[in-house]
């Protein structure tokens, strides 16, 4: 069986092993820089393209790396994948390579990459904008003001926005644009943008993929045209990661479809317990029903993610009050990994916009986000109820 016809916790086992000369049951960690040939003409040929082989790690041709790529290739149903040493690296790269035609920057983004599209690629002459979900209708005008790439997250960061990837790739087609979208908040298991029109799948395997907050990596999926002129700036930039990063991020990938199910049930679980809870104003997770995103989250994802958004009845101090008071949840700013994290945004990845810009954003004082982790879902809703008494 192709692992192509294979279901998603299947692949995450077994997609892109290589077959191992000493029956390994998966690709060993292969920690070399460099690897040998028998003669020239052996040599030349891995150089030129004309046969696939390992030749110096930095460019990517390395047995561990190739076969985690092989592996997430797999879990988005993509021609390829390349692995980067960071979210940010993956995502530079991207701008770097197909983003010279100008790029738009669709809805609420990550920190970094807001930075790289607002302050830093301007000053290298790359046309940027940045348009917020509001802000919609302005995107096929900046398309036919000649922008060539189209780059958002669903679900956004911190308000859980959904964004409707079929909608925004069928307009940016018919202008000759591509679609980039940071699948970090969702993974693979939740939602594959591919299928949904998009050309490239982004994700900071920092966050689900690593999942037990001790790797930093990211990757781009896609069709192999779009991800070669990546792979050059990869490779000259020198972003790829370490073999053994590579090889804990394979190891992590075998558990990421249990480990995203019990993600979902888990925050399932929360959001539903805050949304009964009398200090809490709105709980924002496209698994509730009653969230305004809950028809399209359920129409282009298979399972709602871990992260859950909540504003408290109260003031920024409260909300302050509340994630101090915390005990099984702890206070970092991260995501994705097994431990339940807890935030509030305007203390932390939105403390550099003015107040002003926040309200624009809809990310008030009193917004709390939750990473759920997959501890047992009774004792964080108890150490919720304890932190909000
Ligand atoms: C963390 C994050 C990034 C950046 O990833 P790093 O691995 O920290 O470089 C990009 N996008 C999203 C949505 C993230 O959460």
């Amino acid at each position: 069986m192709s692992a192509q016809n294979q279901r998603m916790a299947t692949r995450c086992v077994h997609a892109g092993k290589f077959p191992d000369p000493h029956g390994s049951p998966f690709t060993p960690l292969y920690d070399a820089t460099t690897f040998e040939f028998d003669n020239t003409a052996d040599l030349l040929a891995v150089i030129d393209g004309k046969r696939p082989g390992s030749l110096y790690t930095r460019y990517g041709l390395n047995p561990t790396i190739r076969s985690l790529e092989a592996k997430l290739a797999a879990l988005d149903q993509a021609e390829d994948a390349l692995v980067f040493s960071s979210g940010m690296a993956a995502i530079s790269a991207l701008f770097l390579a197909h983003g010279r035609d100008g790029i738009v920057g669709l809805g609420d983004a990550y920190g970094g990459t807001l930075e790289l599209l607002s302050h830093q690629l301007p000053t290298l002459g790359f046309k940027t904008r940045l348009l917020l979900l509001q802000e919609m209708e302005l995107l096929a005008s900046a398309l036919d003001e000649g922008a060539r790439l189209v780059f958002f997250e669903t679900p956004t960061n911190p308000r859980l926005d959904i964004i409707d990837i079929r909608k925004v790739a069928d307009l940016a087609h018919a202008r000759g644009a591509l679609v980039a979208v940071d699948n970090t908040f969702a993974t693979q298991v939740n939602q594959q943008p591919l299928a949904l029109g998009a050309d490239v799948v982004v994700y900071s395997a920092t966050k689900y993929l690593g999942g037990h907050s001790d790797i930093t990596a990211g990757v781009l999926a896609g069709a192999r045209r779009l991800l070669d002129p990546v792979r050059a700036w990869r490779k000259n930039l020198g972003q790829v990661p370490a073999p053994t990063t590579a090889h804990l991020l394979a190891r992590s990938l075998r558990t990421l479809a249990v480990r995203m199910q019990r993600h979902n049930a888990n925050a399932q679980a929360i959001a539903e317990a805050l949304s009964r809870h009398p200090r809490i104003r709105k709980v924002r997770y496209p698994g509730l029903p009653e969230f305004e995103y809950y028809e399209l989250a359920a129409t282009q994802m298979s399972g709602f993610g871990g992260m859950v958004t909540f504003e408290i009845d109260g003031s920024g101090e409260d909300a302050r009050t509340v994630v101090d008071n915390l005990k099984v949840f702890s206070l970092a700013p991260s995501l994705g990994g097994v431990e339940s994290l807890v935030t509030q945004p305007v203390t932390t990845s939105h403390r550099d916009l003015s107040p002003a810009e926040r309200s624009r954003r809809g990310i008030t004082d009193s917004m709390v986000r939750l990473s759920v982790g997959l501890e047992d879902p009774s004792d964080l809703i108890e150490d919720l109820e304890q932190a909000l008494a």
